[in-house]
């Protein structure tokens, strides 16, 4: 845990109490301060009060008290409008912030040397933020892992100059901390999303920006319009940075993708050019499809800007094991390779996959999202047969009559047997099953893990009943 002293002796605000609520208010009180926290759940207020976290009513507080609010970043800061505690705070002058910011205040206080790469995007921060804590820590560093993925960050270990710190920053949590100061600044790509929490695409790319805006280096990602012309406008502003990209390989000094390798190219006196070849991604099976690409050429550039030769960021590469339930491999038969893509819950997400592999055993359906499957029809030519379940089946068959087979199979455990069977009987030199549902989880498992984990059971329990010839991952 990280005790906060910036707040020492100090009132502060608190609203909301999931995970990373309950460890701010921790470190709040561990470091002096005087907590008063709350939230609309009485559920998550029990649950505080048994952890020994001081509760009081902030609608009935005297905020004039108060140092600061600590708000959830689950909770709207401006939009669709602020939530009631942000708008008190505000009413009393008194200033709205997040846990990042709590530990970017203890950092400058106490090892403002300690490297701090702090990731963002609208998709990949979670599988780059993984693969570059893996690399470094690999290396032999001291590396602290959290943020929006697993560990909030004030449970991390306390700041110190030897430490690196691999962050994952939301736009939530990045608009709630006003002075987040990476030594690399990573930002993969920009499409709309949580637009109901941003009001418009212009104010998300605005709280995407700050992060590399505030950063020492930053790494931004080229492949949209978006991060393009954050990009320029960094480079514009002389600020350090470098581009990444899975579609432009003759950017001079951009790591790109190029013919399945992670490759640079220089500019050099006389039209000459100098090209490097970085890391060939064939090596990395966790790091498939293009899409990984630039997750892979984002760690590489963060690596790279720390100090790791470029041997050592490949060595390394090739052994990250890959995040659960993404295009994650868990298991062959012969030549049949099963793939747990159960994050999968939306069309966009799907696509990736399906560009990823060939010879597919779709399984597909859960509860529906809005367009279905309709987007990935140029798709279709790679999927040998589809496996519907959910609720989503009957919609989605209707979208591949008359250019790929199904079969309905209801439930996940049938789809999963009946993809394998016609895996196996086929000619494919790599048949995948792949679970890749374009579509949320609800009508039958708690979450996408869930999903995820009875997929890999199911496949355990096919690779079981001929022991010997399959193998788990
Ligand atoms: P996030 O943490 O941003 O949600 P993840 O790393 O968990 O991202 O990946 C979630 C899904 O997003 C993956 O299963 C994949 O379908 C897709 N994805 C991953 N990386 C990228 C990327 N760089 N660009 C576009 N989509 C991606």
């Amino acid at each position: 845990m990280i005790p906060i002293a910036s707040f020492a002796g100090r009132s502060v605000a608190l609203f909301g109490l999931g995970g990373s609520g309950l460890s701010t208010a921790k470190a709040l009180a561990a470091g002096g301060a005087h907590v008063r926290a709350w939230d609309d759940s009485p559920d998550a207020r029990e649950n505080a009060a048994a952890e020994g976290v001081p509760l009081g009513d902030l609608r009935e507080a005297d905020w004039t008290s108060f140092a600061a609010l600590i708000l959830a970043p689950g909770a709207p800061l401006t939009h669709p409008e602020p939530h009631w505690s942000a708008t008190l705070a505000r009413g009393a002058n008194v200033e709205v912030i997040g846990d990042i910011e709590l530990f970017c205040r203890e950092r400058a206080l106490h090892a403002p040397g300690a490297p701090l790469i702090a990731i963002t995007g609208t998709n990949g921060k979670s599988t780059t933020t993984a693969l570059i804590a893996h690399i470094l820590r690999e290396a032999g560093a001291d590396v602290q892992l959290g943020g929006n993925i697993g560990t909030p960050i004030l449970d991390l270990e306390p700041p110190s100059p030897e430490r690196v710190y691999v962050v994952e920053c939301s736009s939530f949590q990045i608009d709630l901390a006003p002075s987040l100061n990476p030594s690399v600044g990573v930002m993969l790509n920009l499409t709309p999303d949580h637009l109901d929490r941003h009001g418009t695409m212009e104010n998300y790319a605005a709280i995407k920006q700050r992060l590399v805006e505030g950063s020492d280096f930053a790494v931004v990602g080229r492949d949209d319009a978006w991060s393009e012309a954050i990009f320029q406008y960094l480079k514009g502003a002389g600020h350090a940075v470098v581009g990444i990209s899975n579609s432009r390989p003759t950017a001079f000094g951009t790591v790109s993708l190029d013919s399945g390798h992670l490759r640079r190219t220089f500019a050099l006196p006389m039209l000459k050019t100098l090209e490097e070849n970085l890391f060939d991604l064939s090596h990395a099976p966790s790091l498939r499809g293009a899409h990984n690409a630039q997750n892979a050429a984002a760690a590489f550039a963060a690596c790279e800007r720390l100090g790791l030769p470029h041997d050592e960021i490949g060595l390394r590469m090739r052994s990250f094991p890959g995040l659960a339930h993404r295009m994650e491999q868990v298991g062959r038969r012969d030549r049949v390779l099963f793939v747990n893509d159960s994050k999968a819950t939306n069309a966009d997400a799907a696509e990736k996959a399906l560009l990823s592999f060939d010879d597919i055993f779709w399984i597909a359906g859960g509860k529906a999202k809005a367009g279905g499957i309709e987007p990935l029809r140029p798709l279709f030519g790679k999927v040998r047969k589809a496996y519907l379940i959910g609720e989503a089946a009957g919609a989605f068959a209707a979208t591949l009559e008359g250019a790929v087979a199904y079969e309905y199979c209801g439930t996940l455990d049938v789809a999963t047997a009946a993809a394998a069977r016609d895996a196996q009987a086929s000619d494919a030199g790599e048949p995948v099953v792949l679970l890749s549902p374009a579509c949320a989880s609800y009508d039958q498992f708690a979450n996408f893990e869930k999903r995820g984990d009875a997929f890999r059971d199911y496949v355990a329990g096919l690779l079981a009943e001929d022991a010997g010839q399959g193998a788990l991952f």
